[in-house]
């Protein structure tokens, strides 16, 4: 018997990381992005603006509204959403093709809309909702992050409610009680056998 590392034989698996708002999604992927370089983590277009320490290229692909409507035209984008009625935020598909193709294990940290959308189109992937230990946790991180205004903390209270809700329509559950443990258990689901018979 034979143990292949084929990629073209065995894809490499894509997870699709959701959640509620600042339940720690981006924490959580900075950490695999720090301690397992071997997974790849799909760097998203957005029409925000970058925050103080945030990099073009590494933690978004901050683009113009015309850039954004271009990159949607030509077909580029394996998903997007409006998030908070607030920006634009979209995957680049041809990177993710790219890496599964090359075998390597990929993730998106996307939000609710987007994880859907992706469901629709690649229903092999894995789909992992991370919760917050409490609703109380998550409204504490809402409003201490500190870099929206008191609208937009609303905004994004309201999302969260909603988001919520969603968790039976993933896969699996991670609560995000520790960044590292849940990153931890995230890496093993990333890494664990593509499973053939849900594709
Ligand atoms: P932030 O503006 O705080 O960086 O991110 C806001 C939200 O946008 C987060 O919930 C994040 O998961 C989501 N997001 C980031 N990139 C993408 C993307 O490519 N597609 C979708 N649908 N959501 C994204």
């Amino acid at each position: 018997v034979t143990m292949t590392t084929d990629p073209g034989d065995t894809p490499a698996r894509l997870t699709v990381l959701a959640g509620p708002t600042a339940v720690g999604k981006g924490t959580v992927a900075a950490d695999i992005r720090e301690r397992f370089p071997d997974i790849w983590i799909s760097v998203s277009a957005t029409t925000r603006k970058p925050r103080p320490n945030e990099v073009h290229g590494v933690h978004y692909l901050f683009v113009s509204d015309a850039e954004f409507d271009r990159m949607i035209a030509d077909g580029e984008l394996l998903e997007w959403a409006v998030v908070h009625k607030a920006a634009r935020y979209g995957t680049p598909r041809q990177p993710v093709l790219d890496k599964l193709a090359a075998g390597r294990p990929a993730l998106l940290e996307i939000d609710l809309q987007g994880a859907r959308q992706v469901r629709a189109t690649m229903p092999e992937a894995q789909f992992v909702f991370l919760a917050p230990p409490s609703w109380d946790e998550l409204v504490r991180r809402l409003l201490y992050r500190g870099t929206e205004t008191p609208e937009e903390r609303e905004r994004r209270l309201e999302t969260a409610t909603v988001e919520l809700a969603a968790e039976k329509e993933f896969d699996v559950t991670i609560v995000n009680a520790s960044v590292r443990e849940a990153a931890d258990q995230l890496v093993k689901l990333i890494r664990s056998p593509h499973i053939s018979g849900k594709a």
